[in-house]
Parts: C-alpha cells; structure tokens; sequence
C-alpha cells in the first residue's frame, strides 16, 4: 500500500526534545514539496534561552546556501536594527515560519517565491516546536506570511503593527515587517523611513523585556 502524503511535519516532531535533537529531526522532513527545493533545510538560531524569538517568513538564497537563517542582506538589516533599539543580538533566537528556500529560477539566479497555505501548515509544527523550547518572553513576527501563518489568514498587517497581540504562542507577540521590505524601498529617503520605523517598531519590544526584568 503507498504511504499516505504528510499535511503537516507534527508526527515527525520529537517529543520533549532540546533544539539540538529537533534540528536533526527537521533536517530529514519531507512533509511538504519544499524539500526537493531547497539545497538544505534552515532550521532556526539562537539561545534556548533567548529571550526574544523573530519570525521571518522563509530562508533566502544565502541562508539556503549557508544553511543558517537572516544571515543574507535582511539579516544584515535586522542586525543593525536590533542594536539600534538596544536588544542583545545574545537575547534573540531567529527562525522562520517555513523551513525550506521557495524559489523560481530568473535566468542563472533564484529568485524566492512565497511559500503557500499547505506549505505554512505543513511547516509550522517546527516553529511550535521551537517556541516551546525557547519560551521566548517574546515573539516578533517578521512580515505578512509570518504574521499571517501566526494569526489567521485575515490578519492585516498594516492595521495591527506594533501592537501586542492576542496568541497562545508566547504572552507577548507583536508583527512588523520583514527586514527584506527595506532593502526593496525604491529610493533611500523611504528606506530610511523605513528603517527607522522598523527600529522604533523593536524599541517597543525592548522596552518590554526592560519591564519584564525590572518587575
Ligand atoms: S518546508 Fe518545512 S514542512 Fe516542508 S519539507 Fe521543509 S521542513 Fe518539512
């Protein structure tokens, strides 16, 4: 009898295991079409004891190459603007939603492709997984696909930015956009806005975590 296709990776997620044991467990996943994509799953990074998780959507190109997440061009923005608003890159665990490098080809280069609604539910039992280990005080959600995967498909990004928002995922989540959408601003005056909302957006999470440590 063939086997039956996996609609999400929950049965390949290892119970009560550490990061280390997940991460080789995601690394053989096959619970959605991403797999024959991506050169090598991108599972996240950080501290079992960040405080801070952030979601982005999926690896890019560099993160698929280096098999490591945000170490491409928006890593390089999320870095900077993490130590703008005063947050300990050692205080932040950085993953994302989906797991594999979506891509389409453009002549010798791949371009990303976003991941689809199977995809995002097949993928998130890793995420789940993560958040438990970590128990980040935390979440921040990077862009719409994250957002959206995290909170209902009618999430409106625009509508509820910077705000704490209502999950059984961690006390504290908040959605922003992905570091990637600055590098696309069309001239450098919107990317400095940009940039600077982006800061302000992970000021008000630093001004929580300070709340947390002094209560
Ligand atoms: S994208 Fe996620 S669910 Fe799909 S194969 Fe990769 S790890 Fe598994």
């Amino acid at each position: 009898m063939p086997k039956q296709k996996l609609l999400t990776a929950e049965p390949l997620v290892p119970r009560q295991a550490g990061l280390p044991t997940l991460r080789e467990a995601a690394a053989t996943c096959k619970a959605c079409d991403l797999w024959r994509l991506g050169t090598r799953i991108v599972f996240g990074e950080g501290s079992e004891r960040a405080r801070v998780m952030m979601v982005g959507e999926q690896p890019g190109d560099k993160e698929d190459v280096q098999g490591r997440p945000f170490v491409g061009p928006a890593g390089g923005v999320l870095d900077k603007a993490l130590g703008a608003a005063g947050i300990d890159r050692n205080d932040v665990y950085v993953t994302n939603i989906v797991k594999h490098f979506k891509w389409k080809p453009r002549g010798k280069r791949r371009i990303h492709k976003k991941p689809n609604a199977i995809e995002i539910t097949a993928c998130r039992p890793w995420l789940e997984a993560e958040i438990r280990v970590v128990q980040p005080e935390v979440v921040v959600l990077l862009g719409a696909t994250a957002a959206q995967g995290i909170m209902g498909r009618n999430f409106r990004l625009t509508q509820h930015r910077r705000e704490w928002l209502q999950s059984r995922i961690a006390s504290f989540v908040m959605a922003t956009v992905h570091p990637s959408s600055i590098l696309r601003a069309p001239d450098d005056a919107s990317r400095h806005e940009e940039m600077r909302k982006f800061i302000e957006d992970l000021k008000f999470v630093a001004a929580q975590l300070q709340r947390r440590k002094a209560a």
